[in-house]
């Protein structure tokens, strides 16, 4: 999971959370290998929702059609999925990881996708 802070139009400040996952063995497991990452993908995401206390993450695991899948060489199937978010805790946490941790090199390509989606519901109670 990476996340890439992002100013919205009208100055919200939101982070992309990136969540990007590779397995082998795509032409040994078949067709069923896509629609098993897509699950394991989603599996992902809502564990890190709930381990981040993050709504929108939890709310985007039922949400399969905005996975990006790709094959790529050797054999590997890689999915991504983002999802953006305007919790005030996932953003310090954002702000923090930008500060000190590695550089991500996809977070421009993550910016450019931000702007292009609706505004995030802005409320943090529990969807039911
Ligand atoms: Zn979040």
């Amino acid at each position: 999971m990476t996340l890439t802070t992002v100013t919205l139009p009208g100055g919200t400040a939101a982070v992309v959370h990136t969540l990007g996952v590779a397995w082998t063995g795509a032409i040994t497991r078949g067709p069923s290998l896509r629609d098993d990452l897509i699950k394991d993908v989603l599996h992902d995401v809502y564990v890190e929702g709930m381990r981040m206390g993050c709504d929108a993450l939890r709310r985007a695991r039922t949400a399969a059609a905005d996975i990006t899948v790709e094959d790529m060489p050797h054999d590997m199937i890689y999915a991504q999925m983002q999802v953006l978010c305007t919790n005030p805790e996932c953003r310090t946490l954002a702000e923090h990881g930008e500060q000190v941790g590695e550089p991500f090199l996809d977070a421009p390509a993550a910016r450019a996708w931000a702007l292009t989606q609706p505004a995030p519901a802005n409320d943090t109670k529990e969807s039911s």
